[in-house]
């Protein structure tokens, strides 16, 4: 049993130091929710003294849902031949990136399951139109999952679908997939997925082909809390040696029309794993309130429990969606909650470049 006060923890994490796992176990477990929060505001503070909140003008495009994974906690997905399956064209796919451009998109995500139909010449086709037709959108693309899968379906390495992909114009990678990089936790809602080391190896050959990403994680559904330390400690880990990941999103699992079945994770358990999040990632640079799930407010609240990003506008997306999440914003009403709680809202792009003019409070 440590002898460390909670309230040593707390500080000396809210400064920027090392939390071993048992450490960011007991916090996380333990410490008071508004203690947690005021270290991990504190931390984000000391970080970014400036009062920004950035985000991304984007979408995501969610191009095909057949799907060979079948993860239980997904109700977007239908399996090869089901009569609701759909892939889109390039063409509207090129539509909807068209359209998202207008609204001054500089990101597009493109996503969607695990279609064994497609192969590689399909997405370079696709990436190598949107680069020529719209060259001031990037492209932000494709899960570790649909990564594997296009390399199963060549006979190709993972590293080498990536340099493909990279070479047709694809910028950087989601962090999508992620879940729960435990190995417990993926046999039971994600079996057929990659594994962790799996996940957690495409990241790093992405990264080193100099291509940045994020990562997420899906919290609340059948993992322990300790799970959810060593989810992060893999990221940790991964970011000690490359330094190749922009943000961290956690997210939780949305249960209402998924075979998992299940319940919805509170706002304070969200505002928790947030909150250790910012502090047990002493090396991840930025925090994203995924207000998809948890909605506006809570995605404001988030503001105080060490985010520093509010993500992207998602101008369009089925995955959550799907899944019974019915929170959408537009640009106004996602500023507004920014400045609302006393921050000032920063567009960005992918890379994290700021793009102050772009932002509709300075325009007005
Ligand atoms: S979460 Fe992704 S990989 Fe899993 S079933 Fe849904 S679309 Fe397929």
């Amino acid at each position: 049993m440590s002898t460390v006060s909670l309230d040593s923890l707390l500080e000396k994490s809210a400064l920027g130091g090392r939390l071993t796992f048992e450490e960011g176990v007991r916090l996380y477990e333990d410490a008071p929710l508004h203690a947690l929060g005021a270290a991990a505001h504190h931390r984000r503070m000391a970080l970014y003294p400036t009062s920004d909140v950035t985000y991304v003008i984007d979408t995501t495009i969610n191009y095909t849902n057949v799907c060979n994974v079948h993860c239980t906690f997904c109700a977007f997905f239908r399996p090869e031949h089901h009569g609701e399956g759909y892939t889109m064209s390039h063409d509207d796919v090129l539509g909807r990136v068209a359209w998202a451009a207008e609204q001054g998109a500089t990101q597009i995500m493109i996503q969607g399951g695990v279609n064994p139909e497609l192969r590689i010449e399909w997405f370079e086709r696709l990436f190598r139109r949107v680069g020529v037709e719209f060259p001031g959108v990037d492209i932000h693309s494709l899960s570790v999952s649909e990564i594997v899968g296009l390399a199963t379906v060549e006979g190709m390495s993972s590293h080498d679908v990536l340099a493909r992909l990279r070479e047709a114009g694809l910028k950087s990678l989601p962090g999508a997939g992620a879940e729960i990089l435990v190995e417990r936790v993926r046999k039971r809602i994600s079996a057929r997925k990659v594994k962790p080391d799996e996940w957690l190896g495409v990241m790093r050959e992405a990264q080193l082909l100099g291509m940045p990403t994020t990562a997420t994680m899906m919290f609340g559904s059948i993992e322990t809390k300790a799970e959810r330390i060593e989810h992060l400690d893999g990221v940790r880990r991964l970011q000690d040696e490359t330094g190749g990941f922009t943000a961290f999103i956690p997210w939780y699992y949305v249960p209402f029309k998924t075979p998992l079945k299940g319940k919805e994770s509170t706002g304070l358990e969200y505002l928790r794993v947030l909150a250790i999040s910012r502090l047990y990632l002493d090396n991840v640079a930025h925090l994203q309130a995924s207000w998809l799930t948890p909605g506006l407010k809570m995605g404001q609240l988030a503001l105080f429990y060490g985010c520093d990003d509010m993500g992207g506008t998602i101008l369009e997306e089925r995955v959550v969606h799907d899944a019974g999440s019915t929170n959408e914003a537009t640009r106004k009403q996602l500023e507004e909650i920014v400045i609302d709680a006393g921050f000032r809202p920063v567009v960005r792009d992918t890379y994290w470049n700021l793009r102050p003019e772009m932002a509709l409070a300075t325009a007005s």
